[in-house]
């Protein structure tokens, strides 16, 4: 399994400039080809494949000098780049849909892009002792250690963030110790009042990061605005408001791995409702929380997790009205539609429910139902939706993306 291990480099002078002029040379290279390209189509209509612009890269380099001083995998994954851009494009061309997702490879600008570069391993060129990294031309260069970086290395992607820090993202072929077998299944209603409710009925609050920091945003958003363009003050000023919003990212994400790990190690079948981000994002006065709950970043972080450790994440529809039914009789109740009506007394059963433990509860029975009809074995479920013998069933995983219930 490939794993990315994201490290903090502390290069010298001399390593932080060449960084800079690799990643220039990497933008060089990605911009010219795609004017070549684009240049032989308009007056030829003939494509470059990336074999035959690296031919040209070799000419290229000996015309232009300053090209050699950089690392030459750089430059060479800035063709695979570009040839990935076009094959993208012309896939998304081909789908059937009205709307394309997929834009025409566009020029990488000097300023508001991402700043990378990526090399790749052959013949020992990266290294990794203790806290130090050896990368293609570059030598030695310190980094912060936190975890122990484990595996064969496979590339290494070197990012100047907009805080004026380097990054480095090592990626690695490596084994994952997998977390014991879970026999718990758990649903999962994701809010904003709080992040997260389980059907077991423990409550994870909203952190609030971007909430938390406002007064500090707004401040440095404030001198940003007021310092003279091109000056040295409002240079600082950006790269102090990008500390703030990187500050923010980090303390999310390290929240999110936290919960996500937890959930993962102590879940087997992990029900959680699909949500359509992107929907409900257009509602301006619910888009700020959302984006400060980072809620796809924390699907994303269970999926990935449930693949090394052989769990299921199951998502549910969006449509399946999981706060209205009531949880004990099924009886569907078109009042709770009200977000405000926290808790409800049931008019069918009169039972008393919790809003978001109530839909916990009903996304984790729906969530079981699609699982055991999509692994054959429906009756693995009784009629309130619960597995009939939990401790006896567990979830083995075949092969990847194939699942099947076993009974130990
Ligand atoms: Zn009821």
């Amino acid at each position: 399994m490939q794993r990315a291990f994201k490290v903090t480099l502390i290069p010298n002078h001399n390593q932080s400039v060449l960084i800079n002029k690799t990643i220039g040379c990497a933008r060089f290279v990605y911009n010219r080809f795609l004017a070549i390209r684009k240049e032989l189509y308009s007056t030829e209509q003939k494509t470059l494949n990336y074999n035959a612009c690296s031919q040209q890269l070799t000419l290229l380099k000996k015309e232009l000098a300053w090209l050699k001083i950089v690392d030459k995998f750089a430059l060479q994954n800035s063709l695979k780049n570009l040839e990935i851009a076009y094959k993208n494009f012309f896939a998304d061309l081909k789908k059937a849909k009205k709307k394309k997702s997929v834009g025409f490879p566009k020029f990488k600008k000097k300023y508001g892009c991402k700043q990378s570069y990526k090399t790749n391993f052959t013949n020992g060129n990266i290294q990794i002792i203790e806290n130090r990294l050896k990368l293609p031309k570059l030598g030695w260069v310190k980094f912060h250690k936190s975890e122990q970086i484990t595996g064969k290395l496979v590339n290494v992607t070197v990012t100047l963030t907009s805080s004026g820090s380097y990054t480095a993202s090592i990626l690695c072929e490596t084994e994952i110790e997998k977390y014991p077998q879970a026999t718990q299944n758990i649903g999962l209603d994701l809010g904003i009042k709080s992040y997260l409710v389980t059907s077991s009925g423990e409550v994870v609050d909203n952190p609030k990061y971007y909430q938390s920091q406002k007064r500090k945003l707004r401040k440095a958003h404030k001198k940003l605005a007021r310092s003279a363009k091109g000056s040295k003050n409002r240079v600082k000023a950006k790269i102090k408001l990008a500390r703030i919003y990187q500050c923010i990212t980090n303390l999310r994400d390290d929240f999110l791995h936290k919960l996500s790990t937890r959930l993962i190690k102590e879940n087997s079948i992990i029900c959680i409702e699909d949500l359509r981000v992107a929907n409900m994002m257009r509602n301006h006065k619910l888009a700020l929380s959302l984006n400060d709950a980072s809620w796809s970043k924390f699907v994303t972080m269970l999926e990935y997790k449930a693949l090394w450790h052989d769990r299921i994440v199951q998502k549910v529809g969006t449509f399946y009205p999981s706060s209205q039914t009531c949880n004990h009789c099924g009886f569907i109740n078109p009042l709770v539609k009200e977000l405000k009506l926290r808790e409800w007394s049931c008019p069918s059963c009169s039972s008393y429910n919790l809003r978001d433990h109530n839909a916990a509860l009903n996304i984790l029975g729906e969530g079981l139902r699609i699982f055991t009809a999509a692994v054959g074995m429906p009756d693995a479920i009784n009629a309130c939706g619960e597995l009939v013998n939990p401790e006896v069933i567990q979830v083995e995983i075949v092969e990847a993306g194939i699942t099947r219930l076993m009974v130990v």
